[in-house]
């Protein structure tokens, strides 16, 4: 009998979920007056950052903190709110997000008193997708995640807009660029302190991701950038940036469009075209397992351009 017990014991301890490693913590530090990144891991989500993967910036104002993106599962986004509560005794009023995917938006459901903030493209994105990005980070992280679900924005931006409003006391400017990194971009620029969140329109560290994306849209928006008196730059993965770094992005960026479309004219194949390109830099990044794509995305996009042309 004390076998049986003991075999049984043992069945329901393998038979049993595996318990999630924790949700790692944020590096968080204070980046101007009002404004606190909170910096996460920068892999792709897996069982180890449980989805954390993106920066949030908390920006701290008069009743209330407004938080840029939330983080990839409403389990990530409860982790996010700990970490601002540790910060300020302020609750979370409005959370913005940055663009439609996943891992900046899935967290939204942990502040449910907020007010939702987006672009009107990412708003609609977030409605029509929402539900396979979930699926997406369950198959990343390796279990269900119940309780996460898509929740999009109250209030949106339209493309090619640039509004000026003041939440909590902080002036703030919402742009909404031409599609760049994805169609529904939103970068949240504090005048006041300098401070511009510029969501995969700048990434650190990783290549950026062309997959849903316009590339020359995206050289055009990270000029407009560099040309708005802005001292610190988040991106949405990986350290805080000078506009030195941003410079280099843009021409990373911009040669590497430039070597595909002189390819895409010279009738050469897209492994060709690889074989051709100094991949140097981006194959040391965190992510360079998209640069096929992103290869494939610049051809498509060389095509397009030549179709404009003709
Ligand atoms: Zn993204």
């Amino acid at each position: 009998m004390r076998r049986l017990l003991a075999a049984a014991f043992l069945l329901a301890v393998h038979a049993g979920v595996p318990a999630a490693s924790p949700v790692p913590e944020p590096r968080a530090y204070r980046l101007a007056e009002h404004v606190y990144v909170l910096l996460g891991p920068i892999q792709h989500a897996n069982a180890s950052n449980q989805g954390f993967m993106i920066n949030a910036t908390a920006i701290i104002g008069d009743k209330g903190v407004i938080l840029i993106d939330s983080g990839g599962s409403h389990e990530v986004g409860e982790h996010l709110a700990r970490a601002v509560r540790r910060i300020t005794p302020k609750p979370v009023t409005h959370v913005v997000n940055t663009h439609h995917h996943g891992d900046h938006h899935l967290g939204n459901t942990a502040f449910p008193n907020a007010v939702f903030i987006s672009s009107e493209a990412c708003r609609k994105l977030v409605s029509d997708t929402g539900h396979e990005w979930v699926g997406l980070m369950e198959h990343d992280i390796g279990r269900k995640l119940p309780g996460t679900k898509a929740r999009a924005a109250d209030v949106t931006y339209a493309n090619g807009s640039r509004t000026e409003v003041t939440l909590q006391g902080v002036r703030i400017i919402f742009r909404v660029p031409k599609g760049s990194h994805t169609a529904g971009d939103l970068l949240v620029y504090l005048p006041d302190e300098k401070v511009l969140i510029a969501g995969d329109v700048l990434v650190n560290g990783i290549v950026p991701t062309f997959q849903d994306g316009f590339i020359r849209n995206w050289v055009q928006t990270l000029d407009e950038m560099q040309a708005m008196d802005a001292k610190h730059f988040v991106p949405g993965h990986g350290d805080v940036m000078t506009a030195a770094e941003v410079a280099n992005l843009r021409d990373a960026i911009s040669r590497f469009y430039a070597a595909v479309k002189d390819g895409y004219r010279k009738g050469r194949t897209e492994s060709e075209i690889r074989a051709t390109l100094d991949l140097s830099a981006w194959n040391k990044l965190e992510r360079a397992y998209v640069i096929g794509r992103n290869i494939n995305r610049a051809y498509l996009e060389a095509e397009a351009e030549s179709f404009d042309e003709k």
